[in-house]
């Protein structure tokens, strides 16, 4: 989809532009926080266009113990090029949805989590097994779990990402395409994968309303949504022009830090449960 030029901002494995001895360091720190615990998960609310949650996106954070933040930009590239990704993509499942499990009696009872899923987890033979089993454990809806995977890791191999995505689709699983509009894909061939909605990235968010290249791709974004009867959500919105703009467009899904920063699941709780909200 050659809407971009650049790949700005995309999500995924682009080589990590890092000196190798830092991103061997990175590897290491980030194998024994896997080991040790030093992950957590925040998570940033999606809202629809009447102010509610819609869903609320799992992001994963590394505080090193001597406190360093090391941001996903940076280690999720490692992540991708060491093998270490898988591991962490499932830490990140089993303590997203163990998290949402446990949202009964609350506001957000019924939400979706949105996950975010690498090329290299998706195409894992377990990969369903385990989504299931999870969902069982923890009495979650597999309806109320969907799978984001950015274009790119889309077509590293169209068929059998096909296949995958049709078997979790069976089970009930949603999936969305991430970053949509910064990888070169085919524009016919990534609609044509059962997808059950669109993330359009931020890059194109970032311009609007004046400058009309961004306002030209994101109505072609939000056509393609409406012809395709797919939700399209709006990432990176930051302020209410922008936020306008795409309402007046046919925008239906909202995120950014307009609307809430990625937080802690007790901090997004009690945010949503102030009168005020
Ligand atoms: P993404 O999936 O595109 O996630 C959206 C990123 O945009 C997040 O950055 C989020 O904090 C940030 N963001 C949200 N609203 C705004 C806004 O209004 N303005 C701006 N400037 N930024 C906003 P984050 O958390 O640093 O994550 C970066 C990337 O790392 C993610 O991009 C995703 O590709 C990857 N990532 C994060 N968590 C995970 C994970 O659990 N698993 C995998 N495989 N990748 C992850
Ligand atoms: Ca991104
Ligand atoms: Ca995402
Ligand atoms: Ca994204």
């Amino acid at each position: 989809l050659k809407i971009a030029n650049a790949r700005v901002g995309g999500g995924g494995a682009m080589p990590s532009g890092l000196p190798l001895i830092e991103q061997m360091a990175i590897e290491t720190g980030l194998r024994a926080a896997l080991e040790q615990d030093q992950l957590t998960l925040e998570y940033q609310p999606i809202f629809d266009a009447d102010h509610g949650v819609a869903a609320i996106e799992a992001l994963v954070r590394w505080r090193r113990p001597s406190g360093e933040i090391v941001s996903p930009d940076v280690f999720i590239p490692v992540a991708e090029s060491s093998g270490l990704i898988a591991q962490l993509d499932r830490w990140v499942m089993a303590h997203a949805i163990r998290d949402v499990g446990s949202l009964r009696g609350t506001p957000l009872a019924s939400v979706q989590v949105n996950i975010n899923i690498t090329a290299d987890e998706l195409l894992d033979p377990g990969l369903s097994g385990r989504l299931t089993s999870l969902a069982l454990e923890h009495q979650v809806d597999c309806e109320r779990i969907c799978l984001e995977l950015t274009e790119r890791s889309m077509m590293t191999d169209p068929q059998r990402v096909q296949a995958v995505m049709t078997r979790l689709r069976a089970l009930g699983f949603k999936i969305s395409i991430d970053d949509f509009g910064t990888g070169y894909s085919s524009l016919s061939r990534i609609m044509s994968l059962p997808v059950t909605s669109i993330k359009m990235d931020r890059m194109f968010v970032r311009g609007l309303p004046d400058d009309t290249k961004s306002g030209a791709i994101v109505r072609t974004i939000l056509g393609l949504g409406k012809h395709s009867q797919l939700p399209v959500v709006a990432e990176g919105v930051e302020n209410e022009r922008q936020a306008l703009y795409l309402l007046q467009f046919g925008c239906s899904h909202f995120q950014g830090y307009l609307f809430g920063r990625p937080a802690p699941l007790d901090q997004l709780l009690d945010k949503l449960s102030m009168p005020s909200g």
